[in-house]
């Protein structure tokens, strides 16, 4: 085994006479690169992390660095064996150094789980910005497309005024947290692959803040936050679409240890209209013309966002056709002075029911057609038959 076994400087990639601090940096790199948590499943990364965790174990400890360098990978042969829950040669040396791996765990989960690590610990480091906060605004179509002064009620967080935040009853105080003895933390000892480590966790008790409150403040039940409903007004942007959101700045969570407030995003849900479809910008309708005012063109009324226009059917319309209607669309978000189009189709209606007078004058149209194309294409009943 002591064969086939790597050099510890070269593993880390350190040389010999790497100090304490150069090793420490190696270490932190290769454990952060190769970390299983980071390499899930990976089983090259795994040996790899084992091995400069190994290494560092040795090279990081005085004495066993001595010995290694004296006596190589034999020093640690035929020692105390395979620990429980260590492997091969690597628990025998007798595991890490517990406070020293603490340490440096921290930092490298740390780095690699920034968020998680960090919400234990920086409670007490300095301001802290407050969460942002989600609510909802109900628009109609047109109030979303012109932009729109609504007032929202909304649970709003703020530092109860009886205990200025302290969470601590009138005329007591926070007191320093038994358990962590005000650290907001606590070590524990875990049980690893490559044997056991102790680490750090936030204080279950204080919940890392290393106060507690003997006597809680009766107006906030002890949390140093009342919430009460609270009235804003929101201004809509003209163009806003389902599903996008007016920002509130300092309308969210308070912050922690004077941080700023958090911000209040209102997501507008907009509703459906019952002839107008929107997409981004533009607009989209459909509207019934007479197939007598297809054929012989003419004004139309057409509705829109802006009111009631007037439109000039060409003669001979098909039916859905499209025409657009420039300028009549949504405002644009972005830019002002952009706005969408309005695209109504055209469609064009049979009568299903018709007088006296109008069946004939129709009659007549349709002999009138139909002698004329019987002398250009053969006739209505042959070009019905063989077509
Ligand atoms: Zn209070
Ligand atoms: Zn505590």
């Amino acid at each position: 085994m002591a064969e086939s076994k790597r050099d510890y400087y070269e593993v880390l990639g350190v040389p010999k006479t790497a100090d304490e601090a150069a090793i420490k940096k190696a270490y932190r790199a290769l454990a952060k690169k190769y970390h299983p948590d980071a390499n899930p499943g990976d089983a090259e990364a795994e040996r790899k992390f084992k091995e400069a965790s190994e290494a560092y174990s040795v090279l990081s400890d005085p004495e066993k660095r001595k010995q290694y360098d004296q006596f190589g990978h034999a020093a640690f042969d035929g020692g105390a064996g395979a620990g429980p829950g260590g492997f091969g040669g690597f628990g025998g040396f007798g595991g890490f150094d517990g406070a020293d791996m603490g340490d440096i765990f921290g930092d490298i989960f740390g780095d690699i789980f920034g968020s998680r690590a960090s919400r234990g610990g920086s409670r007490y480091q300095g301001p802290m910005r407050g969460a942002n906060v989600q609510t909802t605004v109900r628009l109609t179509f047109e109030e979303a497309i012109f932009g729109c002064e609504k007032e929202i009620e909304i649970n709003y967080k703020e530092e109860c005024s009886s205990c200025h935040g302290t969470g601590a009853k009138a005329g007591t105080s926070k007191e320093t947290c038994p358990k962590c003895n005000g650290k907001g933390k606590i070590m524990y000892t875990q049980q690893t692959m490559f044997g056991t480590v102790q680490n750090v966790q936030t204080c279950p008790d204080c919940g890392g803040t290393g106060q507690i409150i003997r006597e809680k403040c009766p107006d906030c039940r002890g949390t140093g936050y009342i919430t009460r409903r609270k009235r804003l007004k929101v201004t809509i942007p003209a163009g806003i679409d389902d599903g996008q959101s007016v920002r509130m700045a300092g309308a969210g969570e308070p912050g922690v240890n004077g941080g700023e407030r958090g911000d209040l995003l209102v997501t507008a849900v907009v509703s459906k209209h019952p002839v107008f479809i929107r997409k981004d910008i533009n607009i989209y309708s459909t509207v019934p013309i007479s197939f007598a005012r297809a054929a012989l063109g003419g004004p139309i009324i057409i509705k829109t966002v802006d009111g009631q226009v007037e439109y000039e059917v060409k003669p001979g319309t098909q039916t859905d056709t499209r025409v657009r209607l420039k300028g009549k669309g949504v405002p644009s978000l972005r830019n002002r002075s952009i706005r969408g189009d309005h695209y109504v189709t055209l469609v064009v209606q049979v009568p299903e029911r018709m007088n006296e007078e109008q069946r004939q004058a129709l009659q007549r149209f349709d002999e009138l057609m139909t002698g004329k194309i019987s002398k250009e294409e053969g006739g209505h009943k042959k070009r019905g038959l063989f077509k």
